[in-house]
């Protein structure tokens, strides 16, 4: 679908358009580019995990971060077969269309590439605060939290209805602000890949921590994302950046202390569903037992 796009022909456009290869869509097939970023970036963390352990490795973990792989590989079927755009080709077709807020406002191309970066970042930290905030969203959302330990395949274990939603959500942000599809290639390879190194169990060196953490999320941070209990969870949902969370004030850095370092990780009360298997992952949502223990982190 994406090689057979048509050529932009919004006039006077960016240093993308007026090139003969105009969209990255045409010169390569952008889930190929952004499958192979991901794995790189997965097998980095998974390596790097290896050589800088945060958190000691639960037994069995081998069957938990198969059940994560899967989780993502139905996700990727699902948007794959499932819709017949992508946010991608939500963004072609709005550029070529002349469809959206920034076409009507002309921004300097790269400024308009920034611009675009940032919305898409909104846009997903928007989302995830209402994960957490309606009670249906929470329902798919808490697959994600579902589990006791993190590493950099816990970014894969999304309910694919959650995916599903997610991407129309920013299908819905691509064409109503009209964002360059450079933009939105470049975000979505981002957040895949940092998606891999802010959950995994990494523990970086200080400095390297400092500097990484006044700027993007880092494991850490996440991680305090994903502790059950007042301390956590309500905080830090951004992926890339921490502008968002800065900006709306759900920033909080981890504790010091040895405790708050070491609280417990997982959504469901009592027992986390850490050792579930694709298919109770996948009916997690809709069971009634999960009715009964649902709760809402405000
Ligand atoms: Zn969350």
């Amino acid at each position: 679908m994406v090689d057979s796009l048509p050529v932009a022909t919004r006039q006077g456009d960016s240093w993308i358009s007026r090139s003969t290869v105009l969209y990255p869509a045409r010169m390569m097939n952008e889930a190929t580019w952004r499958l192979a970023v991901f794995a790189t970036a997965l097998l980095a963390c998974m390596v790097a995990e290896r050589l800088w352990c945060r958190d000691p490795v639960p037994k069995r973990r081998g069957a938990v971060i198969g059940a994560n792989l899967a989780m993502g590989f139905v996700s990727a079927l699902l948007l794959r077969f499932g819709l017949p755009w992508l946010a991608m080709d939500a963004a072609v077709w709005a550029r070529e269309s002349a469809t959206g807020l920034l076409h009507l406002l002309s921004p300097p191309a790269p400024l308009e590439f920034l611009i675009g970066l940032l919305l898409l970042e909104l846009a997903v930290y928007l989302q995830h605060r209402a994960s957490h905030r309606v009670p249906l969203l929470w329902r798919l959302h808490a697959v994600h939290h579902s589990e006791a330990h993190l590493d950099a395949s816990s970014s894969l274990r999304f309910h694919p209805l959650e995916a599903l939603l997610s991407m129309l959500w920013k299908m819905g942000v691509v064409v109503a602000f009209g964002i360059d599809p450079w933009a939105v290639l470049v975000f979505e390879i981002t957040l895949n890949a940092m998606a891999a190194f802010n959950h995994a169990n990494l523990r970086l060196a200080p400095r390297l921590n400092r500097l990484l953490g006044s700027i993007v999320v880092t494991p850490d941070l996440h991680r305090l994302h994903h502790v059950i209990g007042p301390a956590g969870t309500a905080v830090n949902y951004g992926f890339n950046l921490l502008l968002w969370d800065r900006l709306f004030g759900s920033l909080q850095r981890p504790p010091t202390t040895a405790r708050g370092a070491a609280a417990a990780l997982g959504a469901a009360p009592g027992a986390p569903l850490s050792a579930a298997g694709l298919g109770r992952l996948l009916w997690m949502p809709f069971s009634i037992k999960n009715m009964l223990n649902q709760r809402i982190e405000q």
